[in-house]
């Protein structure tokens, strides 16, 4: 595989939001506050969980299309329920499957796909390639609450992953919490993109929004501001490799 090298050139940051609660009106009406605001002119990326049976599908709908027109939109998949991302049995790729193709009937325009709790396997990825959308569910550091053996990418630059069925996945990994920008932990990270993530219940949280206030300005003085879409259109990662060997 030959190297494509870069279209963008330079050393990026990108940041997202996990939307978690996008029908609780305070988390929502703060995260929808900040996406318009482009803070350091980050064009955040949102990231949302559908909605779970018995939540207000119409309501959803209509915040993930104001959420659409600020900035790229993503499916963040919880598998077992709205508190709990990770699956517990079933069949993970075929939920993303289903989700998916409702997102795709309501008309939206989604891009993006996070695993909930990290969570990827190999259907999971061959669903999300199918579907067309850019992954973000590895992470470059390990999250301390999974079990060693617990299925996760992890990658700490993008990547372009092939798939057993030959399909490839453009994997933009989150590589840094807003708390470890916060505390200063970019500064030995080499790597062109740094891609920031946090939750929307962080904004109900005063504490916590004084964190991601320091944590996006240390960011944007650090990093030219990119966005998800930008990357995904502009950036050609330089590594090609295969599912199994970006497990870790
Ligand atoms: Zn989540």
């Amino acid at each position: 595989m030959p190297h494509t090298g870069h279209i963008l050139h330079g050393r990026y940051a990108v940041v997202s939001c996990h939307v978690e609660r996008p029908l609780d009106d305070e988390a929502w009406t703060r995260f929808a506050a900040l996406q318009e605001r482009r803070p350091w002119r980050f064009t955040i990326a949102a990231l949302m969980r559908p909605p779970a049976p018995g939540e207000d599908e119409e309501r959803w709908l209509e915040r993930a299309r104001e959420a659409q027109a600020r900035g790229p939109l993503g499916l963040h998949t919880h598998w077992t329920a709205p508190d709990h991302a990770r699956p517990t049995g079933g069949d993970p790729a075929a939920l993303v499957r289903e989700q998916g193709a409702w997102l795709r009937a309501k008309g939206l325009d989604v891009e993006f796909f996070c695993g909930g709790g990290w969570y990827m396997d190999e259907d999971v990825a061959e669903a999300v390639a199918e579907l067309g959308y850019t992954d973000c569910t590895a992470t470059a550091f390990r999250p301390d609450y999974l079990a060693p053996d617990a299925p996760h990418l992890q990658l700490d630059e993008p990547a372009r992953l092939e798939l057993p069925s030959g399909r490839g996945l453009l994997e933009l990994p989150t590589t840094h919490s807003i708390g470890m920008l916060a505390r200063g932990l970019i500064g030995p990270f080499r790597r062109p993109v740094v891609h920031a993530y946090f939750h929307d219940t962080d904004l109900l949280d005063p504490r916590r929004r004084a964190v991601l206030r320091v944590a996006l300005a240390f960011l944007g003085m650090k990093r030219t501001a990119s966005d998800l879409g930008e990357l995904q259109r502009g950036f050609r990662p330089e590594k090609t490799m295969s599912f199994a060997n970006s497990r870790a």
